[in-house]
């Protein structure tokens, strides 16, 4: 017999496809996981060449060998592999070993197109195919041996690798979570949920540093209110601040922005305004709005109709700076309260006043 011929009688025992191979060895797993036998080459040979269901003999004889002993004797295996799987003869097993290689080669493939941290089980897979291209048959079980090893050691580092992913995730999220609630509680007034003073300032003098055209400031502050305090109650006191926060939020045109400037004092900027008049009727439209206000006092049911506020407003000119605009804003809210509060004071544009 000539070794061409011998080789094939060997393959004639895989005549598998990979792909159903590959099946095979996914029966074969499980069956061995069943009977507790220790995940080593020459078992995964028995038991591949068992589902095969090729060699009645051989299952005849593991089938014995499981149902005899309690753990499976590594004697037994080594003769049931020498008499089922290489029979003793050097070039059938070297033909046995070309499909291993194809089966690692698939392996091989899969691994490297899907997993991510491949890069040290490919080098081992790598070379476990150069020692199985190697002559000696010898080294087979070893060879065998240490992929099976490295594929264990790859499976846990992809477990590890995920673990460490999803704890990495949980905590991306949980530190944007607590990046976006410190960002908030930067920019927002915990009580009314618009921005604060310091947000506002900010804004304000962005937005006249860029010179933008049609800026309005106005500047609202609650009538007698320590007098509301005094009469209903802080805590009343803060539902009428949280009501005309509302207001606020609801009734702001766009790119516009309300804040809480401190106490019972509201800013809005508004920009794209046209003409003064144009301020001055959304100032107004907010103190009607503001003055429609009914609370209800929950312990005495008492509705409450008295909320006013009193309004500056101030066009951004051509070098205001945000003091000086504030100063012109809240000098009107000053003429407002004045006049007799309830009402919308508009400061007279500078360029009028010095021409
Ligand atoms: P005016 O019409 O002149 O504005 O009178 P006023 O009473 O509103 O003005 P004043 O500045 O004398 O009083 C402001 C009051 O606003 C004092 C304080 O009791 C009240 N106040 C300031 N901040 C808060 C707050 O957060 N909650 C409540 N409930 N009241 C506040
Ligand atoms: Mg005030
Ligand atoms: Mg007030």
């Amino acid at each position: 017999m000539t070794q061409q011929s011998k080789a094939s009688n060997v393959l004639a025992l895989y005549p598998e496809e990979t792909r159903e191979a590959a099946a095979l060895l996914k029966q074969a797993v499980p069956l061995m996981v069943r009977h507790d036998i220790p995940p080593n080459p020459v078992h995964y040979a028995l038991w591949y060449t068992y589902s095969q269901g090729l060699q009645p003999e051989l299952n005849r004889r593991l089938d014995k060998a499981v149902t005899d002993f309690e753990s499976f004797p590594p004697a037994t295996a080594e003769r049931l592999f020498r008499d089922f799987i290489i029979r003793g003869e050097l070039e059938e097993a070297r033909a046995g070993q070309v499909q291993a290689i194809e089966l690692v080669d698939d392996i091989e493939g899969q691994v490297s197109h899907s997993l991510i941290n491949s890069q040290a089980y490919q080098t081992s897979l790598d070379s476990g195919l150069a020692a199985l291209n190697e002559p000696a048959i010898d080294d087979l079980p070893n060879v065998l041996n240490e992929l099976q090893q490295s594929t264990q050691l790859m499976q846990q580092q992809q477990e590890q690798f995920l673990y460490h992913l999803r704890s990495a995730q949980d905590e991306i999220q949980h530190l944007r979570n607590q990046l976006e609630r410190a960002h908030l509680a930067a920019t927002l007034d915990s009580l009314t949920q618009i921005f604060n003073r310091h947000a506002f300032t900010r804004l304000l003098e962005q937005t006249l540093a860029a010179g933008h055209q049609g800026v309005a400031l106005i500047i609202l502050d609650i009538d007698h209110f320590k007098q509301f305090n005094d009469q209903y109650g802080h805590p009343l006191g803060d539902r009428v601040l949280q009501h005309v926060g509302q207001l606020l939020r609801d009734l702001l045109p766009p790119r516009a922005m309300a804040a809480r400037y401190g106490g019972e004092e509201f800013c809005v900027i508004l920009r794209d305004i046209d003409e003064d008049a144009a301020a001055r009727a959304f100032a107004e439209q907010l103190r009607l709005k503001i003055q429609a206000l009914r609370i209800k006092v929950r312990r005495t049911d008492q509705i409450l109709d008295s909320i006013t506020a009193s309004f500056g407003v101030a066009m951004a000119e051509v070098g205001d700076n945000l003091e000086s605009l504030l100063t012109r804003a809240d000098d009107a809210l000053y003429q407002a309260k004045r006049n007799g509060r309830n009402q919308v004071f508009l400061s007279a544009r500078q360029d009028t006043l010095s021409a």
